[in-house]
């Protein structure tokens, strides 16, 4: 199919290396042939010649790539991720709303052909990561996307919702943080025992961000407190955190680093109210339309 073959020179030349993947082939048949194979369509081809070493193969090469769909025309077209972009692979209603509040933004994006979301954004150097939230798993380094126009084994064709229209967006940093958490600089100003979250990594947020408030230097606290509060209101945007708990952490940590009682108090609220405001806003509803 001439579509599957220009699209895949297409990803070549935007710098992201492609690999010719399995087919679905009816009835959720795989063109492997295997009666028993559970990713119909998503696994990479194989071939002595064409291509021996299978992900690790992936090309930007237009003559492999013309090789490639020569041989296999339905091919689908799978991306390797951590070189040219990273992708946010969204599963459920939750992760999609959760993904909503963490990054806001009009982001390329596709609709797959199970009815998930795919995100691009610049490489992180992150590998790959199950779960990062629920239903949200991250592909990076040594690991591949199924991409537009590849059909799924529902029948169904993977398309681009929202094209990228230039260079990947960065990771933005509440994503990066869950990527790889931040190292606790403070112990906690309470114990652990008090504090239930429904993620570590929220946990460890909220630890940094805690210690960032009150370890700031005397001119940068309520700045500090405000940049604090704002990127935590994206995780309780997102139902990881509570806000009566990250309001009840921050004023202790900003009374602590010696900022007043209503300025603190003040600064929480606006710092919250940016984050929703965010999280609102016209990214949020193209989501959901
Ligand atoms: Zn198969």
């Amino acid at each position: 199919m001439a579509s599957l073959l220009a699209a895949a020179h297409a990803y070549a030349q935007a710098g992201i290396p492609v690999l010719p993947l399995h087919c679905p082939t009816g009835r959720g048949r795989c063109s492997c042939g295997r009666p028993d194979c559970g990713r119909a369509g998503k696994h990479p081809r194989w071939h002595p010649r064409l291509i021996p070493a299978g992900l690790h193969d992936a090309s930007t090469d237009p003559a492999r790539i013309d090789a490639w769909w020569s041989t296999w025309p339905t091919a689908n077209i799978g991306l390797r991720t951590g070189v040219a972009c990273d992708v946010c692979d969204i599963d459920t209603p939750e992760g999609l709303r959760a993904v909503q509040h963490l990054l806001g933004g009009d982001l390329p994006t596709v609709r797959t052909g199970s009815g998930g979301y795919h995100v691009y954004l610049a490489p992180t150097g992150a590998g790959n990561r199950a779960r990062l939230l629920p239903g949200v798993d991250w592909r990076g380094a040594g690991g591949y996307v199924v991409a537009p126009p590849s059909r799924h084994a529902s029948g169904e064709r993977y398309r681009w919702i929202r094209r990228p229209d230039g260079p990947f967006p960065a990771c933005p940093p509440e994503l990066l943080r869950l990527l790889s958490p931040a190292p606790v600089a403070a112990p906690p100003s309470r114990p652990p025992a008090t504090v239930h979250h429904p993620m570590e990594y929220a946990a460890a947020a909220l630890r940094g961000e805690e210690s960032n408030v009150r370890t700031a230097p005397v001119g940068a606290r309520n700045t500090t407190l405000y940049h604090a509060a704002r990127s935590l209101g994206r995780l309780v945007g997102a139902g990881l955190l509570d806000p009566a708990e990250v309001t009840d952490v921050l004023t202790h940590a900003a009374r602590a680093a010696g900022l007043g009682r209503a300025e603190t108090a003040r600064t929480i609220r606006s710092g919250l109210t940016a984050a929703c405001r965010r999280a609102t806003g016209p990214a949020a509803a193209a989501w959901s339309a």
